[in-house]
């Protein structure tokens, strides 16, 4: 056994669910001028440690128990869903130019491709379209979906899934990221993108919350 340390916005978290709880995230969030998004993290540690509890439309109230949890428990309880960011959804009949252009604007190293549903259809990574621009054709008469890697072959996680099990097919599969879906009627609907940053941000929680 481990026992947790908290870093200093964990213990501040800790201090307004004490005085206020039961609590919202996103009225923590509020009081410490942070967003939802950058308390997720923080949120998941200190409930899966114990400190905190959280119900449903309740929100998250003070436990109290402390320093029960392993590092490495804590690590098998992290979900991919608070360690996602947001997804880049591109249609399959956008260019490998206009993709391209995509990619910088929105500074992320993948794309997903998407229908009308945004269910998954594609990904192309960097040098999927770095290949294909290597060649002396016309990136604006192609279209993504000649070039991307397609379903059936793409591996994804769920948002409920462990962050190790996504993990292990970054590793397995020797790729940077991979869409996060949810199961809809028109298929797997792309909700989120879990990526090896992703990866390393839970990896630096769990060293903050940590004396190993
Ligand atoms: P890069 O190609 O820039 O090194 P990746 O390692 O992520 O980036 O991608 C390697 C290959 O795997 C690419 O052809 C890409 O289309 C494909 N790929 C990327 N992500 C996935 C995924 N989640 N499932 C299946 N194939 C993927």
């Amino acid at each position: 056994m481990s026992p947790i340390e908290l870093n200093k916005r964990q213990d501040m978290i800790l201090q307004i669910v004490k005085d206020n709880g039961p609590i919202t995230g996103e009225q923590i969030a509020d009081r410490l001028n942070l967003t939802r998004a950058t308390l997720r993290p923080d949120l998941a540690i200190l409930t899966m440690a114990g400190f905190l509890d959280a119900r449903p439309r309740v929100g998250y109230f003070y436990a109290g128990k402390k320093n029960s949890v392993s590092i490495t428990e804590s690590m098998m309880n992290l979900k991919v869903s608070d360690f996602q960011s947001s997804p880049v959804i591109v249609s399959e009949n956008m260019s490998v130019y206009e993709a391209i252009l995509h990619m910088f604007s929105e500074d992320v190293g993948t794309l997903f491709v998407g229908d009308k549903h945004e269910c998954l259809q594609g990904v192309l990574s960097r040098k999927d379209l770095l290949r294909t621009s290597i060649g002396s054709q016309d990136l604006n008469k192609i279209p993504v979906h000649i070039i991307m890697t397609r379903m059936p072959n793409i591996a994804y996680c769920t948002n409920e899934e462990s962050l190790i099990k996504a993990a292990n097919k970054l590793i397995e599969r020797e790729i940077d990221s991979l869409p996060v879906v949810k199961e809809t009627e028109y298929g797997p609907k792309i909700v989120g993108r879990l990526t090896k940053t992703s990866i390393t941000r839970a990896f630096i929680s769990l060293a903050e919350t940590s004396e190993l």
